[in-house]
């Protein structure tokens, strides 16, 4: 693929970038190669200091950052901005905390002294998608730099933009020169530079395939590997559910980022009880969402970031309802220029369905129903992905009991699943291996060390 700005909501080919040749590639890799030791030697407050720095550039500038995800992936220009700050928040949160993380840990044993020391390990790759172009870059760039790792980035590439934005942000900051590289280069080089001996780790958010082709390599080459994959969230609407909070949260967990969230909530299991009641609100809510134009502010539904991607979303929507799902609004690409797809819920999903079976990664629900809070929570892990799960029930331990028992990296009760960067993020089954954020993310990448004194 050639890295592309594509505006998705008029389809118009913006910018267009060649991908590196051989000596454009060699030359990053060395730049970073020679920053690293002396990087890895900066004292952490100094790391720190340059972090807060950060995070006061990227939000001086806010408003042209949010323009440009907008542009790229069309997400709507209110989450955009949500966006940019969340990546200010990244980077300060590792500023205030790494210290913290990053301490010797006395252990008392036989030997005089003995602890655990945190080192960073050298350079990480990061391969990342397109769905949050900046803030699944920083989740990785903050704690990275913070361990005194130096990073390098192969970003998706329908967002160049936003992959030399990033770039240009931690140079503006002042960070050394190459402690921070954005590589232009195809996904089939991936494998090449996870290879090289200058790199010693890489971390992928992205599809089941390309984790498996990155995970290979990894194995293949004896290098760590973090894979941050899909999922089919489980939002369990049980019996005593309060039926007009959930329905609200249901809509913004689902169709946020038009519905393009690997967290998104995607399996829809509702007890039989209450589902007539639970899916007509639904249905009320989601037709009265605005399709239109990203970055005009009234707009609640963005189109989706290519047209390829509505294609097969509508593909499987099709074979959905081929296969005995009920179509109860939506279900097709909305006419005219643009990747937009109508707002859709599909009920009675049963097993076997492709809506039931994989990851639906648009503005897609899928409902289930079901008996009762037993087969809720059968359903709930009855799937090759676990990466979070919510439940909505009144009754608040009911609720705790439930969330501990579903598969999965990230459970919530009465609450949509988000990230935080104080808490741990990943997921387990085919959603991938590894945690982001708080000490668990930063403690992915360095060394562990045991220190021994007689
Ligand atoms: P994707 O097609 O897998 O692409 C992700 C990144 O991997 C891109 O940079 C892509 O480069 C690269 N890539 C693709 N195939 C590769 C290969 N064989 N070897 C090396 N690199 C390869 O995924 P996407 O469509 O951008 O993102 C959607 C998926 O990501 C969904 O499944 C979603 O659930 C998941 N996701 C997971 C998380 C999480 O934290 N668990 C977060 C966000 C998204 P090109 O663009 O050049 O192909």
């Amino acid at each position: 693929m050639t890295y592309q700005t594509t505006n998705p909501a008029t389809d118009e080919l913006v910018e267009r970038f060649a991908s590196w040749t051989e000596d454009e590639l060699e030359s990053a890799l060395a730049q970073v190669s020679a920053i690293t030791p002396l990087w890895a030697a900066t004292p952490l407050p100094e790391r720190c200091r340059l972090l807060n720095r950060l995070a006061e550039v990227i939000r001086g500038q806010q408003e042209s950052l949010a323009q440009l995800v907008s542009l790229e992936m069309g997400k709507l220009i209110a989450e955009s901005r949500a966006e940019v700050e969340k990546c200010a928040l990244g980077c300060e949160f590792y500023a205030a905390q790494a210290a913290t993380f990053l301490a010797d840990e006395r252990v008392e044993t036989d030997a005089r002294k003995s602890l655990v020391v945190y080192q960073p390990i050298g350079t990480v790759l990061a391969v990342m998608p397109w769905n949050f172009p900046l803030w699944q870059v920083f989740r990785f760039v903050a704690p990275t730099l913070a361990a005194g790792n130096t990073g390098l980035l192969k970003h998706a590439s329908n967002v160049p933009q936003c992959a030399l934005a990033i770039e240009r942000l931690v140079q503006e900051a002042g960070f050394p020169d190459g402690v921070f590289r954005t590589l232009m280069i195809d996904a089939r080089d991936v494998e090449g530079v996870i290879a090289d001996a200058r790199v010693q780790a890489v971390t992928l958010t992205g599809s089941e395939p390309a984790g498996r082709s990155v995970g290979a390599a990894a194995g293949k080459h004896l290098k760590k590997s973090v894979l941050e994959l899909g999922g089919s969230d489980a939002f369990v609407v049980l019996e005593d559910a309060d039926l007009e909070h959930t329905v609200q949260q249901a809509v913004v967990s689902r169709f946020m980022n038009c519905g393009q969230s690997c967290i998104a909530a995607k399996r829809f299991i509702v007890v039989e009880d209450i589902a007539e009641a639970f899916v007509s609100r639904f249905v009320q809510a989601v037709q009265a969402l605005n399709v239109g134009d990203p970055v005009n502010e009234t707009t609640t539904l963005a189109p989706m970031a290519r047209p390829d991607l509505r294609d097969e979303l509508h593909t499987q929507v099709q074979a959905s309802i081929a296969a005995g799902a009920v179509l109860v609004t939506g279900g097709e690409p909305v006419a005219g220029p643009g990747a937009y797809y109508q707002a859709t819920i599909l009920d009675q999903v049963a097993p076997g369905m492709v809506a039931y079976e994989q990851e639906l990664f648009g503005p897609v629900a899928s409902v289930i129903r079901v008996a009762d809070e037993a087969q809720a929570l059968a359903v709930s892990n009855a799937s090759r992905f676990g990466l979070g799960g919510s439940v909505w029930t009144q009754d608040s331990e009911r609720g705790e009991r439930f969330a501990r028992q579903m598969q999965c990296g990230s459970a919530f009760v009465n609450g949509l699943v988000k990230s935080d960067p104080r808490l741990p993020f990943g997921g387990i089954k085919a959603s991938g291996y590894g945690r982001e954020l708080s000490h668990h993310g930063l403690r992915e990448f360095v060394n562990a060390k045991t220190l021994w004194v007689r």
